[in-house]
């Protein structure tokens, strides 16, 4: 392999997805939600229509970065570079809280341990060469047992 292999994970940025964008280089997810009336749905990835509505009245909005698993599928090979320096990974498919659901990937979650339902965060992984922030989802931290006496 070269330097200049050609890689098929970087996203096509343009006007409309800039602030997407600048916002995951800030550690911060952005969902569409429609402002119409009677509908009021967030969407993922960005459009710049309501794909409930049609309605145009849709703006960007902070995601609380909070997921649940709905779907994996742990990926051994993939041979369009850079995937096949990465495998095996989790491609996986998440609810965030807000309602859309997102193709993204799990990270830092052994197989044997991915549960449907399990509630993720979002994190945003770069590949140190300048190249955009993409947001990837990691296992919520445990919260501590409320109400729980430790013995
Ligand atoms: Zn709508």
């Amino acid at each position: 392999m070269t330097g200049t292999a050609p890689r098929y994970d970087l996203p096509e940025i343009d006007a409309f997805t800039r602030p997407y964008w600048d916002a995951a280089a800030d550690g911060r997810l952005l969902v569409r939600r429609c402002r119409a009336a009677g509908c009021g749905v967030a969407h993922h990835y960005p459009r710049e229509f309501c794909p409930r509505c049609w309605s145009e009245d849709v703006s960007w909005e902070a995601a609380s970065g909070r997921a649940t698993l709905y779907t994996w599928s742990v990926v051994h090979r993939n041979d369009l570079p850079p995937f096949g320096g990465r495998v095996p990974y989790t491609a996986a498919v998440v609810d965030l809280a807000e309602g859309p659901r997102m193709m993204t990937e799990v990270v830092d979650c052994p197989e044997a341990e991915l549960r449907i339902g399990m509630e993720l965060r979002v994190c945003f992984r770069t590949d140190g060469e300048g190249g955009p922030a993409v947001p990837v989802f990691r296992p919520a931290p445990r919260r501590p047992e409320s109400g729980g006496a430790l013995r």
